[in-house]
């Protein structure tokens, strides 16, 4: 069925056209009695889709899939991976669809892509359905990041389909409309790789090179500034969640795109109190995608998309594996940059200071705040409050109080700038606490609650009174936090 609102919805079936291995034609699954939950009103207008027509019945229809425009040709994506360091051959969208690639007004294309619609070939054992409250967290998280300035995946929004679907217990069912710069994952190009089909696996690189890494293009080897891109931006996102203390969690290689977005918030959570070895994830029992482990996670994910890329990257294998060695060589040197300039951003640094003098008292900060469990959202924020001459809000939050006045006066003695710190260290981030709270309610019908810790996310640099409760750390009761995949 197809839908014909009053304004023009331009969607298109670009990868379904140049990728056609990688694409199988697909529909939704019915949606017995759909109900909006969640609509980023802003995104909508920013894509050229009008927020009144997506509540409309006809609307819904479009979010869920079941009424697209005549022209699209939804599909199912097919990629492979790396999931816990073991390799799946064979992975795709189980339980998921994109819809097209949709023209915005200003320009610019993007993926719109349904999570939850229905069981598809690549589904395995799974029902392709999803619930309400993992569909509602990727919406929140997925707010918060891109409030916070972090490359992400959006979600424009989240149907109730009215379907009950069986998980530990009966949960209600939901499809989350998320829009992507696309879906390309170093699974794809894993995939594309194994089928020995040389022609495919050129014409993945051609795709993302035009679609995010234009600039590979004109270079003297595209494939290898292809790889380089990717490199770059994956350095670049993962010291962006690191200052934040965003743990993934289920950082398999399809999970990681080329463009250099965070894409599928399944068991992600924000760490509290600071330590490396943070893991949420109730199934990462070996702890692979621990906070601390994730840029080396990520590191590793480029070498299996370098491997995956050696055909394109030379002629002999040799020489393809000596390309790919040097470039893979300079993850770290970027990542180790990128994050040490956040935390120089974090901690108000002037220019001025020189590295020499910033990465040892950044060195000398992570054991106090170890030590003393301190709350890494909380701390960052309370120095602001420090440099302006009232160290008491970090001064609660540390147990080795000498030790951290000793450390504060020589971070002051370089003269930091509060007004810069408030700029870059977020007020308020989705805690574990509020966001499950949150999807409880949902679960049990209550909106009340996702819509304002949504509210309060969109501004994570703006304090405001009377949202203390959302600045403040979990309650001791609230214990030890585990998050599940909801699949
Ligand atoms: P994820 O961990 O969400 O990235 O999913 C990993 C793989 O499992 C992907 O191929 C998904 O499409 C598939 N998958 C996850 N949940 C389901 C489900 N309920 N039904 C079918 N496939 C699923
Ligand atoms: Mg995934």
């Amino acid at each position: 069925m197809s839908v014909t609102p009053d304004f023009r919805i331009d969607l298109r079936h670009r990868f379904a056209d140049e990728l056609p291995e990688l694409a199988l034609p697909w529909q939704a699954a019915e949606a017995p009695a759909p109900r909006l939950l969640a609509i980023d009103e802003a995104l909508a207008v920013d894509l050229g889709l009008d927020p009144r027509w997506l509540r409309s019945e006809d609307g819904l229809r479009f979010l869920t899939g079941l009424a697209v425009p005549e022209a699209a040709r939804p599909v199912a994506q097919a990629y492979a991976g790396h999931q816990f360091g073991g390799y799946s051959p064979r992975l795709g969208d189980g339980r998921a669809l994109l819809l097209g690639e949709l023209c915005a007004p200003e320009g610019g294309m993007v993926d719109l892509h349904l999570k939850g619609s229905g069981r598809t070939p690549f589904a395995r054992g799974g029902d392709g359905f999803a619930a309400v409250g993992p569909m509602l967290r990727e919406h929140v998280v997925s707010v918060a990041m891109h409030a916070l300035g972090i490359p992400t995946t959006r979600s424009l929004a989240v149907v109730g389909t009215g379907r009950t679907v069986r998980r530990e217990t009966p949960l209600p069912g939901a499809v989350l409309a998320r829009v992507a710069s696309s879906h390309l994952r170093v699974g794809t190009v894993q995939l594309a790789r194994a089928t020995g089909d040389a022609d495919l696996l050129r014409r993945v690189a051609d795709h993302a090179i035009d679609r995010h890494h234009p600039a590979a293009r004109d270079a003297e080897a595209p494939y290898l500034a292809l790889f380089e891109a990717v490199r770059d931006v994956q350095a670049a996102l993962v010291a962006q969640w690191m200052a934040v203390g965003f743990v993934h969690g289920v950082m398999n290689t399809d999970n990681m795109t080329l463009s250099g977005e965070t894409i599928d918030y399944g068991p992600c959570a924000f760490m509290e109190a600071f330590d490396p070895a943070t893991v949420f994830s109730s199934i990462d029992e070996g702890g692979r995608y621990a906070y601390g482990n994730q840029p080396i996670v990520a590191e590793w994910n480029l070498a299996r998309l370098a491997e995956a890329m050696l055909p394109l990257l030379a002629e002999d294998q040799e020489a393809g594996i000596e390309i790919a060695t040097e470039a893979l060589g300079g993850f770290r040197e970027r990542y180790g940059a990128a994050f040490a300039s956040r935390l120089r951003a974090k901690l108000g640094l002037p220019a001025d200071v020189s590295d020499e003098v910033a990465a040892p008292l950044v060195d000398d900060l992570f054991p106090l705040l170890q030590s003393g469990h301190v709350d890494w959202t909380s701390f960052f924020r309370g120095l602001s409050s420090a440099a302006r001459g009232d160290a008491e809000p970090v001064r609660g939050l540390v147990l080795d109080l000498p030790a951290l006045d000793a450390w504060l006066d020589r971070w002051r003695g370089l003269d930091p700038d509060p007004d810069a710190m408030d700029r870059t260290n977020p007020v308020y981030v989705p805690r574990n606490h509020l966001v499950e709270e949150a999807l409880d309610a949902a679960t049990a019908g209550d909106l009340g609650p996702v819509e304002r810790l949504v509210e309060v996310l969109r501004a994570p640099y703006d304090e405001r009174p009377g949202l203390e409760r959302y600045a403040a750390p979990a309650p001791p009761d609230f214990g030890s936090y585990t998050t599940f995949c909801g699949t």
